[in-house]
């Protein structure tokens, strides 16, 4: 069921009645299921902004997502969708929680690069999930994960191109996908340094929320120098 209104922990979606989604970008900055929890005053409108284009690149690229454009300072407009409660993770390098689950060092490179799911549920933690629990959930039907993870895949490597192109290393990021009323799969939610782990190649500095969960900096600059060298690379493509 499509719902009018939904409010997450750092955005929240209002639906219109013309079939199409506001998604408005909140300040808030929440890590670890909720259990820390802040506010960054220009954090909704910059990761507005960096999911603005990068949809936008991605679109260009032959992926299919909601997004359509640009409402105000912090709100985009997408395609109402049904969301399918299923993360999907692409991971380039080792970080986080695989860091974790596996012992390798970080920034162990992955080759070829490891797609996961995860249940889309706060109540159990997000959970590690494998083709046979999403059976077994009913959550999504065997073709659609296989979308799901062709997508992810070149969708990542895309992202990957272009953030290189930025000068920046993309260690990992999230997806997730919805269902239109018409029933075409689409990239929905975000994708912005809240969901992304991203590494200056210069610096080694850290340009993701990282910053937030292990005090490793200032979130606010981190994005915005982010946004900097994205618009530098995307600037460089217009002219190339
Ligand atoms: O925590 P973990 O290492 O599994 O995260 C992998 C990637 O997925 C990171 O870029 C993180 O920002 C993103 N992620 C997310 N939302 C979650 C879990 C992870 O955006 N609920």
């Amino acid at each position: 069921m499509q719902r009018a209104a939904y409010e997450g922990k750092a955005k929240r979606v209002v639906s219109q009645p013309d079939g199409t989604a506001h998604i408005y970008y909140k300040d808030d900055a929440t890590a670890f299921n909720g259990a820390r929890h802040e506010q960054f005053e220009g954090k909704g409108a910059l990761n507005s902004q960096i999911t603005e284009r990068l949809f936008q690149y991605l679109i260009d690229q032959g992926i299919p997502t909601h997004h359509l454009g640009r409402i105000d300072e912090r709100t985009l407009a997408a395609t109402l969708v049904d969301i399918i409660p299923i993360e999907s993770v692409v991971r380039f390098k080792v970080a986080g929680s695989l860091q974790k689950r596996t012992g390798l060092d970080y920034l162990t490179e992955c080759d070829p690069p490891i797609v996961e799911m995860y249940y889309k549920r706060d109540d159990l933690g997000d959970p590690l999930i494998n083709d046979d629990h999403i059976r077994l959930l009913g959550i999504s039907r065997a073709e659609d994960v296989e979308r799901i993870r062709d997508l992810s895949q070149s969708a990542a490597e895309a992202l990957r191109d272009l953030f290189l192109k930025a000068g920046i290393d993309l260690v990992d990021l999230k997806f997730e996908f919805g269902r239109t009323a018409e029933g075409r799969l689409v990239l929905a939610d975000e994708v912005s340094p809240d969901t992304c782990r991203f590494r200056d190649l210069a610096t080694g500095e850290i340009l993701d929320k990282d910053l937030f969960r292990f005090d490793e900096g200032d979130l606010l600059a981190g994005y915005r120098k982010l946004l900097a060298h994205l618009d530098r690379a995307l600037g460089a493509d217009v002219q190339s």
